[in-house]
């Protein structure tokens, strides 16, 4: 008889995990604050000022600017920074697509570097072969909100005379050896869509230290004004990439939150890279340095690497996936290999971008298994369903070899 969910057995688990957006009395409180006070828009109200200010504090960063995306927020840095056309941007091919696309929409041109496989995050080494005179800086992702080496990171970017933008996307409320993630590099970009660590739906928030970039930003994501003018006076041909007071009053609610769940997201991959790591066949994702210790994690993630003999990885999240733990493969491939990217002429001296072959990234997308962040906002016995699932399959994988035969 079957043991395994997938083939008729019964299942770890049936109930359902964490659902995400999670939201309590206050987001529904604060919206109507903002509803009734008739300020919906952000520089008639506060709460978007308000959570720029609490929001860049909680990450070190001088100057926040929310805006309506995570997309956006990397093409503000793009515009603060003065990217365009003629200039070579250094991005890693196994993230999310804004990351390139913010560098195309800019008219510069993204260079893929690959990533490393301890922690699916730029291998600086890759980069180093990738820079010629027309790079102008790279775009670090701290991959499912494990810290890119910033130290390494700023110290080789400084040689080389590059700027650096951290693509946050999945690491609010990290931290890098103490201090908030996004405050290392040049500028960062935060995202806040529905599947990230804190949401209003939709949103982004551009960071940095330096006041000349933020006033570059401020007045790229509206409209080309700038503080101290008139209204009717653009400066510079841009956007409106502006959060409304809707969004605020939400990611306010959800930022008092933020510290917690951090801290119970690591607490729980603690357990799940304790016990992945005991099991041949499965390997763990993540830095193992100290300094990355008080890490965001908005996937977890291991690789199914070297894998089950006669298993393919697809078999082995079926039956995850029926014993209960949803999960799934992640990118299916590296962004050179996404069909936009024929419209994009490669760096000059580089042939089609579908050429490329980048190992790390190539495997990433053949080996991850990742899990979202909301999975890792359960209590003890959550996480151990999870671990129990991952070892039934395991242990019972004959019956998916004679299965897949
Ligand atoms: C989600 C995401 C973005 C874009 O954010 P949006 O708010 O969806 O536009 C950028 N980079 C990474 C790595 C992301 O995961």
């Amino acid at each position: 008889m079957s043991k395994l969910a997938v083939n008729g057995g019964s299942p770890v688990r049936t109930e359902p995990f964490p659902n995400w957006p999670q939201w309590t009395d206050a987001e529904r409180k604060n919206v109507l604050e903002v509803l009734e006070s008739g300020n919906w828009f952000r520089f008639y109200g506060d709460r978007v000022a308000e959570f720029e200010k609490r929001f860049g504090e909680y990450h070190d960063g001088k100057y926040a600017l929310a805006v309506s995306s995570g997309t956006a927020a990397l093409e503000v840095c793009m515009a603060a920074l003065g990217v365009g056309p003629g200039d070579e941007v250094i991005v890693p091919c196994y993230t999310f697509v804004a990351t390139a696309t913010a560098v195309i929409h800019a008219g510069a041109t993204p260079v893929y570097a690959d990533v490393s496989l301890d922690d699916f995050n730029i291998d600086l080494d890759s980069v180093a072969q990738l820079i010629t005179p027309r790079t102008k800086g790279m775009i670090v992702v701290h991959f499912g909100g494990c810290p890119c080496d910033m130290d390494k990171v700023i110290a080789f970017a400084k040689e080389r005379g590059l700027w650096v933008v951290e693509d946050a996307a999945h690491a609010h409320g990290g931290k890098w050896a103490g201090r908030g993630m996004g405050s290392f590099g040049d500028a960062a970009g935060f995202s806040f869509q529905n599947s990230k660590n804190i949401t209003a739906g939709e949103g982004g928030l551009f960071m940095t230290n330096d006041e000349a970039l933020m006033n570059r930003a401020f007045s790229f994501h509206s409209y080309g004004q700038r503080t101290g003018y008139p209204w009717y006076s653009h400066h510079i041909v841009s956007r409106n990439l502006r959060m409304t007071e809707w969004q605020g009053a939400i990611l306010l609610a959800q930022l008092d939150r933020l510290e917690e769940q951090t801290k119970l997201r690591l607490e729980n991959a603690r357990k799940l890279d304790a016990a992945i790591s005991a099991i041949a066949g499965l390997a763990t994702v993540g830095s193992s340095d100290p300094r990355a210790s008080e890490r965001a994690y908005h996937l977890y993630q291991f690789r199914y690497a070297p894998g089950i003999p006669g298993v393919s990885r697809q078999r082995f999240l079926e039956a995850l996936i029926a014993e209960g733990v949803p999960c799934s493969a992640g990118y299916p491939v590296p962004l050179y290999k996404q069909p936009f990217m024929e419209e994009v002429a490669p760096p000059e001296g580089q042939g089609a971008y579908n050429q490329l072959h980048l190992p790390n990234a190539e495997a990433a997308c053949r080996e991850a298994i990742w899990l979202s962040q909301s999975l890792l906002l359960g209590a003890e016995k959550d996480t151990q369903d999870i671990i129990d699932a991952i070892t039934k399959v395991v242990e019972n994988a004959s019956e998916l070899q004679s299965a897949a035969s």
